[in-house]
């Protein structure tokens, strides 16, 4: 099963499962998709984050300059919640590894499943995804792990 995220033409939003994504664009294109607020059937995917979720936009970190802080409990805390958002991305997404710009694409454009995946990608390829409307997500490296 796949959850998506839809819109209707009138830009109300809903989520609904369907057993694949080939059963939702056929269901789709006979209108058997409809908005739960109008019930039109012109609903189409909303654009997914083909990562993680995208609640938490870390501003990214410039190469080169990486930022130094003196950490108060508080942001012992986010620290500690960092490495636990890592360690969730890590167990519970797909590691594609070199192929993650190739794979998030393929995922936006509806040619692989969507899914959680995490991998490698420079800062340039990140930029021209997030430029194509794909929303990612750098995982954050936490001080501590680098000792
Ligand atoms: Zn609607």
């Amino acid at each position: 099963m796949i959850k998506y995220a839809l819109a209707c033409e009138q830009a109300h939003e809903f989520e609904s499962w369907f057993p694949s994504s080939e059963a939702f664009e056929t269901q789709r294109k006979r209108g058997l998709v409809t908005c739960p607020f109008c019930s039109s059937s012109k609903v189409d995917k909303q654009i997914m984050a083909p990562s993680i979720a995208r609640t938490d936009k870390a501003p990214a970190v410039q190469p080169g300059a990486q930022p130094v802080a003196v950490l108060s409990d508080q942001e012992r805390e986010l620290r500690a919640a960092l490495r636990a958002l890592r360690e969730h991305v890590m167990k519970n997404a797909e590691n594609v590894g070199k192929d993650f710009v190739d794979e998030a694409r393929k995922m936006h454009y509806g040619e692989a499943e969507e899914r959680s995946i995490y991998g490698e990608a420079d800062p340039a390829e990140a930029r021209a995804l997030l430029e194509e409307g794909i929303d990612v997500l750098p995982i954050p490296v936490v001080p501590d792990d680098r000792n």
